[in-house]
């Protein structure tokens, strides 16, 4: 299956937690692999990750994500 950018932004916390289905981890580690905005997304969601990381199930802060995507949403229409 192919995915796109929205793809991995939708799993992105999912990923991260290991709570996604094998088969669509393999499919956004292989996306990743070409695609330098959502490895950037990976890392700086982690790095959210470890900041608020003091053993709560992963929560990104509230608007994080909105603002993530508003900002990957102008980052998509520059390379477009
Ligand atoms: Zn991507």
């Amino acid at each position: 299956m192919k995915i796109d950018c929205n793809h991995v932004w939708e799993h992105i916390s999912a990923y991260i937690d290991g709570e996604i289905d094998p088969q669509l981890r393999a499919d956004i580690d292989r996306h990743m692999e070409h695609c330098d905005i959502c490895s950037a997304v990976m890392d700086s969601t982690r790095n959210v990750v470890v900041l608020i990381g003091d053993g709560r199930v992963f929560e990104i802060p509230a608007g994080y994500s909105e603002r993530l995507h508003q900002r990957l949403d102008q980052e998509l229409a520059k390379t477009d």
